[in-house]
């Protein structure tokens, strides 16, 4: 059989620092550093910016010299994109209309956006650390077992996420509603009017995490403490931390939702036996998604089809991992990062493309469901 390429030059074993651009730039003239910063912003790349801004602000803080506004616009502009509004309104307060070019938004709007947005989050903060520093800086609405249990489970699941990925994540905003009508009324002010496209009652897809306790009837969504409700903690943490690692550079469905089944499967271990006895029959009455619908939004989470699209796409990052391992699953989403495309990345660094790794998944699995080698029970 066909075999994947392990990537060359295996060396890292975990995301590489998700803070790294320019981490030694010598240059202090902020036209030097400007437009590498604009464009880490454009990337997406915004804990490299705060990261990045943060070491010229406090360079000029402490000689006492006068801060360039563009370096706080660009700090600002980072920091409201991961939900850091005390940052954000800190920074843009301090220089009034200014933008650092056209097409971008003046200081002013930015300030006013993040104050209406602070009327809307929820009232109470809880901030969450690792000993050190904060790693969950949690908005919720009122003490509740419900809001104590995500609470609870938070850095569980970040203690469990980094361990895979190998990397830590500056501190994750975290926003707790009790209903539906009020994170709608949040996530739209939030996003400029853009409605959610998918919901459940946990989200972490822009890298940060929403966790909504009742549904439009006042069902409760997960029952607090359930395997069902740990692994969803530990699966949004791992889009949150993708989705911070990878900036702009999306990642095919199958694997982003994978690897977030992944991640859910270490604080709900039976998701991966549960997984085998669901591929198995997905595969024996041929109900599998082709290789497009996986990567297509619309087809992925199609109501008919996404319940075996996660399953598929768990079941095909088990069949990636247990090809070229954890790690080489790592050096993949770094080699994307630098590359800035995943499937080009992918292709150089397996040696064969995604549908050619469909194939082999395919008929590797279906093979395996043949001979009995999925664990039914
Ligand atoms: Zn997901």
């Amino acid at each position: 059989m066909k075999r994947l390429r392990r990537l060359a030059g295996v060396v890292a074993c975990a995301l590489m620092a998700i803070a790294g651009v320019g981490q030694d730039a010598a240059e202090t003239d902020v036209s030097d550093v400007m437009p590498e910063l604009l464009e880490a912003l454009q990337r997406g790349l915004y804990d490299d910016v705060i990261s990045e801004a943060t070491k010229h602000i406090t360079k000029a803080e402490k000689a006492g010299e006068p801060v360039s506004p563009q370096f706080l616009y660009a700090r600002g502009y980072a920091a409201s994109r991961i939900a850091w509004y005390g940052v954000t309104e800190a920074d843009m307060a301090k220089i009034g209309d200014f933008a650092p070019g056209p097409g971008w938004k003046p200081a002013s709007e930015w300030v006013a956006k993040v104050r209406l947005l602070k009327e809307l989050a929820p009232p109470n903060v809880h901030e969450i650390d690792d000993g050190k520093d904060v790693i969950f800086r949690v908005y919720y609405e009122e003490e509740s077992e419900w809001a104590d249990t995500v609470i609870y489970t938070l850095p569980e699941a970040y203690r469990a996420v980094c361990e895979l990925y190998g990397a830590t994540l500056a501190e994750t905003t975290v926003f707790m509603f009790g209903d539906g009508a009020r994170f709608n009324e949040f996530y739209q002010a939030e996003n400029d009017g853009a409605v959610p496209t998918s919901w459940g009652w946990a989200a972490g897809g822009n890298g940060l995490l929403y966790f909504c306790e009742r549904d439009a009837d006042g069902s409760r969504l997960a029952e607090p403490g359930s395997e069902y409700f740990r692994g969803a903690v530990a699966h949004e943490f791992s889009h949150c931390m993708l989705a911070r690692y990878m900036g702009a550079v999306r990642l095919p469905l199958w694997l982003n939702e994978g690897l977030a089944m992944w991640c859910g499967g270490l604080l709900a271990p039976d998701d991966f036996a549960q997984n085998d006895v669901r591929i198995a029959q997905v595969l024996a009455q041929e109900r599998e998604l082709s290789a497009p619908e996986l990567v297509t939004h619309d087809e992925f989470y199609a109501e008919d089809q996404a319940s075996t699209a996660y399953v598929q796409g768990f079941a095909m990052t088990r069949y990636l991992e247990s090809e070229i391992g954890m790690q080489g699953i790592l050096q993949l989403l770094t080699l994307a990062r630098e590359k800035g495309d995943f499937d080009e990345a992918f292709s150089e660094g397996l040696g064969v493309d995604y549908y050619t790794f469909y194939r082999m998944w395919l008929d590797a699995s279906v093979g395996m469901v043949e001979t009995g080698g999925f664990n039914t029970r």
